[in-house]
């Protein structure tokens, strides 16, 4: 099969042949016919991430068809169209067993612990519990950009944040997390603040629904203070940035909750963190990654009522040959859609 594949870390990829995958007995092979280019996969390139051994396929925002099933597989045929979320569950795990396979403790990521789907086919380990079917209607690159960024943000907003109706909620970083976040959180009735650098950016985050915009640059706790009377409910570090984290804590009313969406790497791995507010107002912290497969029908529903409409955030529809390029410049351009690729 084609496949965009690299031999050492930050040595440009090359779009290569290399052998087709065959399910394992539990799993499935899906013919890849979208999948999205993510800062991730950046990372991973870059050699960001212990997991990844050489040679090395990225790629794990995906959807595609079925195109063979291992002989325990249950719940899915030849021909099926599917997507699966980041992290894969092993199945057998404690967090496993509660439901909560983002969790999971021998989880499988496509693209960091196997081949991922930047490539004609992917394997998908666990099929019967990873797998997610796709509504009709959905196309291939709208269901690619769900599986990392959407779903990671559904679940901050909905299952961690528990946002309801009317409460307000501050997105800090409006790229596709904190965009998907803007979305989410208007549509569960929120009333939503975005805050970013980047005027377009605050632009579209008021056309998905924010109530306010509010311009990085500035004094933001203040702004979100006097705009919530108070503080918001619940905030967002949608970036993944020291600045965001703090102010995303500081802008929350007593009792509020902080949610880490963004990853902090690196030399963001250890910030400060304004305790004093967090112990007197009784801030709770939370942490979000990913989401498992068997929550997809609560996002999904939610898609086919038109109450969200993932399609809007993705952006630059590009063939593979085109894909090693988007993978080396992902961490200079900063563009408002999610780049997918969708001929291979
Ligand atoms: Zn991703
Ligand atoms: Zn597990």
């Amino acid at each position: 099969m084609k496949a965009v594949l690299f031999e050492k870390f930050q040595e440009a990829p090359k779009v290569a042949t290399v052998v087709d995958p065959t399910p394992e007995e539990h799993g499935v092979v899906l013919k890849v016919e979208a999948t999205g280019v993510c800062r991730s996969d950046w990372h991973g390139w870059m050699g960001h991430d212990s997991d990844i051994d050489l040679p090395h396929i990225p790629g794990h925002e995906l959807a595609g068809v079925v195109e063979a099933v291992g002989k325990d597989v249950k719940n899915w045929k030849v021909g099926d169209r599917v997507t699966v979320p980041f992290i894969c569950g092993c199945g057998s795990c404690s967090e496993c067993h509660t439901g909560n396979q983002q969790t999971c403790l021998h989880q499988e990521q496509p693209g960091f612990t196997h081949w991922g789907s930047f490539a004609e086919y992917v394997p998908i380990h666990q099929a019967d519990l990873n797998v997610v079917a796709l509504p009709e209607a959905m196309d291939f690159a709208t269901a690619a950009s769900l599986g990392c960024r959407f779903a990671t943000s559904f679940r901050a907003v909905i299952d961690q944040g528990k946002v309801s109706a009317g409460q307000w909620v501050a997105v800090h970083g409006c790229g596709g997390v904190g965009l998907s976040a803007v979305m989410i959180a208007s549509a569960a009735g929120a009333n939503v603040i975005g805050v970013d650098l980047d005027p377009a950016k605050l632009a579209l985050a008021k056309e998905l629904g924010a109530v306010a915009a509010i311009d990085g640059k500035g004094d933001v706790v203040e702004a979100i203070q006097e705009i919530t009377k108070g503080g918001a409910h619940v905030s967002l570090d949608a970036l993944g940035h020291p600045a965001t984290m703090t102010n995303s804590i500081l802008c929350l009313r007593p009792r509020g909750k902080h949610i880490q969406v963004g990853l902090m790497l690196g030399d963001h791995a250890a910030p400060a963190v304004p305790m004093p507010k967090i112990v007197g107002q009784e801030i709770e912290l939370l942490g979000s990654h990913g989401m498992q497969a068997h929550r997809y029908g609560a996002m999904l529903d939610m898609v086919e009522s038109g109450r969200l409409d993932p399609a809007r955030l993705v952006g630059d529809k590009i063939s593979i040959d085109a894909a090693p390029g988007a993978l080396m410049n992902m961490n200079k351009f900063q563009s408002i859609g999610a780049t997918v690729i969708t001929s291979f």
